[in-house]
């Protein structure tokens, strides 16, 4: 099969490799509708993250499963199926409790990489989560969604605690930040704030339910929101990039008891005991347990009452995934989908 693999920095390379085989009795064989690049894969595209090399690439993927393990029981061949990128046994009481990407058996979603044709999920009864039957072809990009940035950007939402009377900020107008715009809309904000500088970014915030744009960001960007709320600040602000300045503007920007839900991966970020003592500031993150939200999710996507799979502005076949990684890269693209 083909396959993704990065080489180096900017050494993106599609290559044939062998199909993935079951490797423990609680695996299952997804054949893979749709695949996709995420904006995490461009701290190693970039060589600000240290990979092993050559290294697989891809977590986020929805398909059909070909074959499970002997010890899968709720899973089945044949069926549509959604997972994440950890993979999750379902049954612990981390995972009970909701955060299955704390699960006590947590292991990489698809550890041989999902930009590919075909991938193995461990802890498949955990890990993935069936639609209720073949989705039309127009579904499978926001399917797709579901298995990261929808999930994340909803968790984001959810740990910033948005909610009817609430007014939620959203730092990042990359497909996360504005999955965390939908998600604040469906949770019912009553006003959802995006900070973007990108015309077509602004554009999809404002239908998936942004009522302000910022466009300045740090301290002025911080100076917008209170202005936009009476001085206060946001009651609920999401994180979706993970530096030190975005993680900084999501703090400044909430109000005395409120809430940040961050969800972009951090990186080199500092927090002193200042900026969270005399702020009031709850801080809740880390990486999304999208499997708590996937059913619900899935749910909604099926009904057609969301439409996630609209972050996907480039779709190519998975063998010009280089073009992919260089389009993100220069920001020629926001989420790339690729076909296998
Ligand atoms: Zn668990």
């Amino acid at each position: 099969m083909r396959k993704v693999v990065m080489h180096a920095p900017r050494d993106v390379r599609v290559e044939d490799v062998e199909r993935p085989r079951i490797v423990e009795p609680t695996d299952a064989i997804v054949r893979l509708a749709a695949t996709c690049i995420c904006g995490s894969d461009l701290w190693p595209y970039r060589g600000a993250d240290e990979i092993i090399r050559p290294q697989p690439m891809g977590h986020e993927y929805c398909g059909v499963v070909e074959e499970v393990g002997s010890a899968v029981r709720d899973v089945e061949v044949g069926q549509f199926v959604v997972g994440s990128f950890f993979a999750s046994d379902g049954t612990c009481e981390i995972c009970r409790s909701g955060y299955q990407t704390g699960c006590v058996h947590r292991q990489p979603g698809a550890p041989e990489g999902a930009q590919a044709e075909y991938a193995r999920i461990p802890l498949a009864d955990g890990t993935l989560v069936a639609t209720p039957g073949m989705p039309d072809a127009d579904l499978v990009p926001s399917l797709l969604a579901a298995s990261d940035v929808l999930g994340t950007g909803w968790f984001g939402a959810v740990a910033a605690e948005a909610g009817p009377g609430k007014t939620v900020a959203v730092v990042g107008d990359g497909a996360v930040g504005l999955c965390a715009v939908l998600a604040a809309k469906q949770l019912g904000a009553e006003r959802i704030i995006a900070f973007s500088r990108h015309a077509d970014r602004q554009a999809l915030a404002r239908e998936f339910g942004a009522t302000d744009v910022v466009e300045e960001r740090g301290e002025e960007g911080i100076a917008r929101v209170r202005e936009l709320t009476g001085g206060l600040g946001a009651h609920s602000v999401v994180e979706a990039v993970g530096t030190h300045e975005s993680m900084h503007q999501a703090i400044g920007s909430t109000r005395a008891g409120g809430h940040v839900g961050f969800v972009g991966v951090l990186h080199d970020v500092t927090i002193t005991g200042d900026d969270i003592f005399m702020t009031h500031v709850h801080l809740h993150g880390g990486p999304a347990p999208v499997r708590r939200f996937l059913p619900d999710l899935i749910d909604r996507i099926w009904k057609r009452e969301i439409d996630p799979g609209r972050v996907f502005d480039l779709e190519l076949p998975l063998e010009e995934a280089a073009e992919g990684y260089r389009a993100m890269d220069e920001r020629r693209a926001t989420k790339v989908l690729l076909r296998p």
